[in-house]
């Protein structure tokens, strides 16, 4: 079994700067990542609220940086996803689809995942229209019709960047207003390819081998209609990929993870960073924040624990 004093597990933003401040702080770390390091990150086409990128930067050139900075720092990164964390006294033994690990502290920044919508088609045609991506899907579509469903920030900076590919973007959104900041919404509502269809929800996703079709319900009065589209791209929000650790710390009612401003979560020797934690803004200037608070935090954590 390998040993080592820190695991991190997950390589999105808060995971690599976790692994970049361990590794400068010679802890003999590895980091986990089940995919490709930079985590939901590299689906976003333009950040530009990320300080020290006048013009901004794209999410997939950031964490490309953020990657190459931490091997710099001699972090070790093995793709394996993990199964399972037991405690076992002073020790944490983990389970990966490539081995078990030993180690005395981990950083849980598994980060979340896209909520689904729920309604008949949306899995039948995911990866034939229906995508969680505009970044990765969007070129595909050039010169035809797509909706998005959602009013946060990703759904309609999602759909502003669409309009470089898609003919028409329709903003499907199940309230009269958008939840998205002010900003961002100016920029949509004075794009001339963008039509917004409020107050309604999708009920259905119809097509034949590709999408062809939403069906439309009107919240106020329960009217359904037909939208011919090519693609819908799904942006309502996310939730945490906590189930791993859903027996061994305490989580919020939405299962996130609770720490304190330290990252310490319920159990000693357990640390939390990134978009896993509960918090009020997820991002990834507070997920690199997280991500060094909690490498600090191990360390110290660790540090005690050779003088007990
Ligand atoms: P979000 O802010 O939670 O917005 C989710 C949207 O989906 C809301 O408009 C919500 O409607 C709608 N929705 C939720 N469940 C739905 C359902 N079942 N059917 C139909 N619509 C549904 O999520 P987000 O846009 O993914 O953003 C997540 C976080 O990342 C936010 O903190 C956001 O600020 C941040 N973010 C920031 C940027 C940026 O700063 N540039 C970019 C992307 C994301 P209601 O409004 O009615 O609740």
């Amino acid at each position: 079994m390998d040993k080592c004093e820190l695991v991190i597990i997950g390589g999105g933003p808060a995971g690599l700067s976790a692994g970049i401040y361990a590794a400068r702080a010679a802890i003999k770390t590895v980091l986990l990542e089940r995919g490709i390091p930079g985590g939901l990150v590299i689906r976003a086409q333009h950040i530009e609220n990320y300080p020290g990128f006048e013009n901004g930067i794209s999410g997939s050139e950031l964490m490309a940086q953020m990657e190459k900075q931490a091997r710099r720092f001699g972090l070790e990164i093995r793709f394996a996803g993990v199964k399972e964390i037991q405690p076992a006294g002073d020790e944490i033994i983990l389970e990966t689809d490539h081995g078990r690990i030993s180690t005395r502290a981990i950083i849980v920044a598994t980060g979340v995942e896209p909520n689904l919508l729920g309604v008949k088609g949306e899995s039948e045609f995911t990866g034939r229209g229906v995508s969680y991506c505009a970044t990765c899907g969007g070129a595909f579509f050039r010169g035809k019709r797509v909706a998005v469903v959602g009013g946060g920030d990703a759904a309609i900076e999602e759909a502003i960047f669409l309009t470089k590919f898609a003919e028409r973007v329709f903003v499907i959104h199940r309230r009269g207003e958008l939840r998205a900041t002010k900003i961002i919404q100016q920029r949509a509502f004075v794009n001339p390819q963008i039509e917004f269809i409020w107050h309604s929800v999708v009920d259905e996703i119809q097509g034949g081998d590709l999408v062809e079709s939403l069906v439309l319900r009107d919240v106020r009065d329960h009217k359904t209609t037909s939208l011919a589209v090519d693609g819908v791209f799904i942006y309502i929000g996310y939730r945490p990929n906590s189930n791993l650790v859903k027996d061994l710390v305490e989580l919020d009612e939405k299962g996130y993870i609770i720490t304190d401003e330290n990252m310490h979560t319920s159990r000693p020797g357990v640390f939390a960073a990134g978009d896993i934690r509960q918090k009020l803004l997820r991002q990834v200037v507070t997920a690199v924040a997280d991500g060094a608070i909690a490498a600090v935090a191990a360390e110290k954590y660790l540090e005690e624990m050779k003088l007990s």
